[in-house]
């Protein structure tokens, strides 16, 4: 690894009690390149800008992807990686549906590590407080040619991320729009997906909602995800997910939530969850919880339901009485070294 340290570091500067998530970027970053067919050295360098022109494939035509992971600082300032391997294997599951050349496991771990390492000191410390790490694939090559770029960059920046609680929030099941398309790349984490969200979410919100629970491209029966998470449904003491499949992520904390509620002895079902199943529940009164999960918040939990014109209200459950809230509490525990780390996913 070559490595070029800052000379300027701003962590003087950082203010652990007020800061901007995903604006404020830690001293350094890894920077890898690929061409002639291989990936070169890895860099860890000063964190900011990298010259490309206008012209660079990556913007042009999409092939770019990313991850998002964070480190967990313990009370004796110990780091942890959570599960970190099911990054790297998504991030090459993301690479090979775009065509961007696979990266090595020794290059994501030990660009993780490394800067980890060098900017522990950005890792606030606090229940829930930890950094935020997102590797990224993008295509460089300076051409104008509708094809596979034959030079790339691999990178890892990271922002110190806050223990936000995020407040129950409605969301609106889709009837029109989608996310992903079967033989799609809805199970890739490609820029592209995000940007293909951003229109459809921007309405739910003019419509007064938070979030749209995306359901399949065809017939809109059926739930897929929930804004950039993965959803479950509680439907008496039984939790339902969605099965991944080419159109949906397979989410770190949504396999980590189902191991979790399994070793509670809550039963699981994992397949078709179905709009309408949902909404009868709704009214019958058998619909406890719905809620979506994922690294950034852990959980948002679901207030109300958006369908058809209805507002479908759902009860509001104590910290005890909710399996999201449990579930929550469990994972984070692990994270932070505050619980046993029976599954060995701490790294
Ligand atoms: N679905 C989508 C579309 C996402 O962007 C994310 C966030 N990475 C997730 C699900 C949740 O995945 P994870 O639990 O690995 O963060």
């Amino acid at each position: 690894m070559i490595i070029q340290k800052s000379t300027n570091p701003r962590i003087s500067t950082f203010d652990p009690t007020n800061f901007a998530f995903g604006s404020t970027f830690v001293d350094h970053m890894i920077i890898c390149e690929y061409e002639n067919g291989k990936w070169g050295d890895l860099q860890l360098v000063p964190y900011g800008p990298i010259g490309f022109t206008p012209a660079m494939m990556g913007v042009n035509y999409g092939q770019a992807c990313f991850e998002g992971m964070k480190a967990y600082k313990d009370k004796d300032d110990q780091i942890f990686l959570f599960r970190p391997e099911k990054n790297f294997e998504r991030i090459n599951k993301s690479a090979k549906r775009l065509a961007i050349p696979e990266i090595s496991e020794e290059i994501f771990m030990e660009g993780l590590k490394a800067l980890v390492d060098i900017d522990r000191d950005w890792i606030p410390h606090g229940e829930g407080m930890s950094l935020y790490l997102r590797p990224l694939l993008f295509a460089t090559e300076e051409a104008l040619k509708a094809r596979i770029s034959e030079k790339y960059m691999f990178a890892i920046v990271a922002t110190p991320a806050k223990n936000y609680y995020t407040a129950p929030v409605s969301v609106k099941i889709a009837d029109h729009y989608s996310r992903a398309a079967s033989g799609g790349v809805g199970a890739a984490k490609a820029a592209g997906n995000y940007a293909a969200s951003f229109y459809p979410t921007q309405l739910a919100i003019e419509e007064g909602y938070e979030q749209i629970i995306w359901t399949d491209d065809c017939s809109h029966e059926y739930f897929e995800e929930s804004g950039t998470m993965n959803v479950f449904v509680r439907i008496n003491d039984t939790i339902y997910t969605p099965k991944t499949s080419d159109k949906i992520l397979d989410g770190v904390t949504r396999d980590s939530f189902i191991k979790l509620a399994k070793k509670r002895g809550i039963e699981v079902v994992i397949g078709d969850v179905k709009v309408s199943d949902v909404v009868e529940a709704q009214k019958n009164g058998t619909l406890k919880e719905v809620w979506g999960v994922g690294t950034a918040v852990v959980t948002s939990v679901f207030q109300a339901l958006g369908y058809q014109g209805e507002h479908l209200v759902l009860p509001t459950l104590s910290d005890d009485e909710s399996y999201a809230s449990l579930l929550k509490n469990d994972l984070v525990d692990i994270q932070t070294n505050l619980a046993e780390d029976t599954f060995g996913w701490r790294v």
